[in-house]
């Protein structure tokens, strides 16, 4: 085993977000009893893969809310990740965070623990928008926990935003940004809300009391987080996310990539290439599986041949450096532009990834790489369904 990206979920919240379908509990009753439970997953796993074979290039604390942690929390996960892998001399340690759980104390014990970078939930810095969503935070305490994450030495800052948000103009869509950029953050992610089944945002709207923000509006205010955020100086390295040199997510290119990952928590997913697993998706069986002595795996699937390619399509057209058409062609033995031309689609020559291609392209050939211009990012679903149908 070479390099690895481990993913530690952390199931807590102080209160549901009204979008969100992530698992996580209100509650932090079993926060200490959790922790203990995902030590001793870590510690169980990194024994049976033979002491420190892999080096670990990220590590990521995700939820839920982990900020909600302590720091002697944050010191005994890292701590038995040592005991048992190698850790890389530049690892990322990455640790999300939300607004109205930081203070200058909580940022100097995740500093202290070993966690060297932060992707603060601000979305929006507009109190009606963040209303709207539900979150727990106002504006002004976003404001302050950046600027207390840069005071703590935090030198690897990165920003998630959402557009799209029921009620919101293009023009506050454009404020966020420039807002955001004000705070200098390594990182900017800018994701459009997405209404998933069963929240309380999809009964909002289908009870008629809020109203999801036109598709015109959305490739509009896409276009403009692209357009400000590049001429800023960062570079889209994926559809939704952008950084300054130097400063791109090792952890979610590893995903993106198809490299091998660990995770471990209730949910979390696995992956080594072929195949992946995750665990069951309830907190309170979580832990008694893992005192038991036994593991927590809900479920394993290997990846057919078919699969592995929609991966390729789906993880690939997300990134500027697009898919390869070599590893296409080991893996589907058919020539990728070829393929294209098959599904209906043209390509232009040379264009640079999420460029505006002059000939209204959705795609470029760029050497041996297969990427999407401009036009092809605001198409990105359907692009995607034309070549996943030509596989079939
Ligand atoms: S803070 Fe994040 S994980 Fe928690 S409810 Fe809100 S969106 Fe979901």
């Amino acid at each position: 085993m070479g390099e690895l990206a481990l993913y530690i979920h952390i199931p807590f919240c102080r209160k549901k977000c009204i979008y969100c379908d992530f698992y996580s509990l209100t509650s932090l009753h079993w926060r200490q009893r959790y922790i203990k439970a995902l030590v001793q997953e870590i510690d169980r796993q990194g024994r049976s893969l033979c002491e420190k074979v892999a080096t670990i290039r990220s590590v990521y604390f995700g939820g839920g809310t982990p900020s909600l942690l302590t720091r002697e929390h944050f010191f005994a996960v890292l701590q038995t990740i040592r005991n048992h892998f190698v850790l890389a001399p530049d690892v990322e340690i990455t640790c999300e965070a939300n607004p109205g759980t930081l203070s200058a104390a909580k940022l100097a014990g995740l500093r202290s623990a070993g966690v060297n970078r932060l992707t603060v939930g601000v979305q929006s810095f507009c109190d009606v928008e963040l209303a709207t969503l539900g979150r727990i935070h106002n504006a002004d305490a976003a404001r302050q926990s950046l600027r207390q994450a840069r005071e703590a030495g935090f030198s690897n800052i990165a920003i998630d935003l959402i557009f799209a948000i029921p009620g919101q103009s293009l023009l506050q869509w454009k404020r966020n940004i420039a807002e955001a950029l004000a705070f200098n953050p390594e990182h900017l992610s800018v994701y459009g809300l997405t209404v998933e089944a069963g929240t309380p945002l999809d009964a909002e709207i289908k009870a008629g009391r809020m109203h999801p923000c036109s598709e015109e509006v959305q490739r509009k205010m896409m276009l403009a987080a692209m357009h400000r955020l590049r001429a800023a100086g960062y570079e889209q390295y994926e559809l939704s996310n952008y950084a300054l040199p130097g400063m791109t997510s090792r952890h979610n290119q590893a995903y993106w990539q198809g490299l091998s990952y660990l995770g471990f928590g209730a949910s979390a997913h696995s992956f080594d290439g072929r195949q992946r697993w995750w665990n069951c998706r309830d907190l309170q069986l979580y832990c008694r599986q893992i005192e038991s002595g036994q593991n927590a795996m809900a479920e394993r699937e290997t990846l057919t041949s078919r699969q592995l390619l929609y991966e390729m399509i789906l993880l690939g057209l997300r990134q500027n450096s697009g898919i390869d058409s070599r590893k296409w062609h080991s893996a589907a033995n058919v020539d990728l532009f070829e393929f294209v031309q098959h599904c209906g689609l043209s390509t232009e020559e040379g264009l640079a990834a999420f460029a505006p291609s002059a000939g209204h392209h959705l795609l470029s050939r760029l050497g041996e790489a297969l990427v999407l211009s401009e036009q092809g990012v605001l198409l990105y679903d359907s692009v995607c369904e034309k070549l996943v149908g030509g596989l079939a």
